[in-house]
């Protein structure tokens, strides 16, 4: 029975008080804090309704440590799940330290002024976790999250080495909107307009921003997507660990009119994240963006289809050639129903609360900071059959990918 303090009551935030609530056995007090309060109280009213079960709320700006310190010393959790932003994930991990506590997260930190989705900052914090005898998992979300573990999965079960990676994240939801992001519009626009890097022969390789684009027929019906190659930071952290890899890609699918709008913002310096002059004020132009777009947590109820994200890892078992691809469907509608969420945010919840209660329940526990697919992936291939996540394997699934 551990106490948790969930940080960000976003789209994620949203979910993983919800998906906590539900394992009273496990979560046994829930404290939700964000920087607008508001926000933690209306998701406390959901789970109110649909569980009868009452969750603590409180505000706090996670940008600074005093604040976050006083908060936690208040609360005296046993972890803290940082849904907040990159952003914070570094005063969050300073603030854990100093008042003793284990810490997670579903993304790497990012600096405000560029973006860069490295480890580095992270990774320097394995010798004060170690000495300190606490746990900071780093990327219990999707991808990365449990695209990690698939990877290490596949290399644990069907490998006796692996050496090529595609992870492939379809989206086959329509929300309804000409232009809307799925999570947080700042960090998703800063990613897909990122350079695209895929590992090749040892190394990182540079090439414009959706340079290369293949078709892929998602299994179970989901349809067939443009699928566009880019950066995603679980590249970084799968590469180092698992060494045999020889290329690695993450690829990811985008409609037509999302690319349109995406260019058109673009040219124009809508997604820019230097700021600008405007009428005697600084602002940066993609906030101002993320103030006009739809909240994605609002997107719920009107979006519709499936997410269907999965890897494909090929390699050799017993001298022969062999490829696995393991990968999760989820429907956005199944996901509303029970959380009141779209896909996006569900399939990033759900494993940031499995691997919180890896943690509290001692089965993962240990001093230093890890990437998750380090860890035993076992019983979080459990955990995804058993709370709302369900995965399949085929086996040399014949794709013909780039
Ligand atoms: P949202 O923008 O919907 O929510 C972010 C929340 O964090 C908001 O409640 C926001 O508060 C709060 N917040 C922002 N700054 C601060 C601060 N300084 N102090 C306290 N709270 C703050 O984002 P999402 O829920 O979509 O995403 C949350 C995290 O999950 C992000 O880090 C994102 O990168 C990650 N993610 C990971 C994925 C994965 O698969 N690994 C996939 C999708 C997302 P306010 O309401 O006041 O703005």
């Amino acid at each position: 029975m551990a106490k948790v303090l969930i940080i960000g009551a976003g789209g994620v935030g949203q979910v993983v008080a919800h998906k906590c609530a539900q394992l009273p056995n496990t979560f046994s007090e829930i404290v939700l804090a964000s920087r607008t309060e508001a926000k933690c109280k209306a998701i406390a009213e959901q789970i109110q309704q649909s569980q009868g079960r009452q969750i603590e709320t409180a505000q706090v700006d996670a940008d600074q440590v005093p604040e976050l310190v006083a908060l936690i010393n208040r609360v005296k959790p046993k972890l803290v799940i940082n849904v907040a932003l990159p952003y914070q994930d570094l005063t969050i991990m300073d603030a854990c330290l100093e008042t003793g506590v284990h810490y997670l997260d579903t993304a790497n930190y990012e600096p405000l002024d560029t973006a860069k989705f490295e480890y580095h900052w992270q990774w320097a914090y394995q010798d004060k976790f170690k000495q300190a005898g606490l746990m900071a998992l780093l990327g219990s979300g999707f991808d990365p999250g449990a695209t990690n573990v698939f990877t290490s999965y596949a290399a644990k079960h069907y490998f006796d080495e692996i050496t090529q990676l595609d992870i492939i994240d379809v989206n086959g939801g329509n929300h309804g909107y000409a232009f809307a992001t799925n999570f947080n519009p700042e960090i998703n626009i800063r990613e897909v307009t990122a350079e695209c890097r895929h590992w090749e022969n040892g190394q990182f390789v540079t090439t414009p921003a959706m340079s290369l684009k293949q078709s892929f027929t998602c299994p179970d019906g989901v349809g067939t997507y443009n699928i566009y190659r880019m950066y995603h930071e679980e590249l970084e952290s799968l590469t180092k660990h698992y060494p045999s890899l020889k290329k690695a890609q993450f690829w990811m699918s985008f409609g037509d009119s999302y690319l349109k709008h995406l260019e058109v913002l673009g040219n124009v310096g809508m997604t820019g994240i230097e700021p600008v002059e405007f009428q005697g004020q600084q602002i940066v132009p993609i906030q101002f963006l993320k103030a006009l777009l739809p909240d994605p947590s609002t997107l719920g109820p009107r979006t519709k289809g499936k997410t269907c994200i999965g890897c494909v890892v090929q390699g050799v078992k017993d001298g022969k050639p062999r490829t696995v691809y393991i990968y999760q469907v989820k429907d956005h509608q199944d996901c509303y129903r029970e959380v009141q969420s779209q896909a996006i945010s569900y399939t990033t919840g759900v494993p940031a609360m499995i691997g919180a209660k890896l943690m509290v329940e001692d089965v993962w526990m240990q001093a230093g900071v890890w990437n998750i697919e380090q860890l035993n992936p076992d019983p979080f291939m459990e955990g995804l059959n058993q709370y709302g996540l369900p995965w399949q394997v085929i086996e040399e699934p014949g794709f013909d990918l780039v």
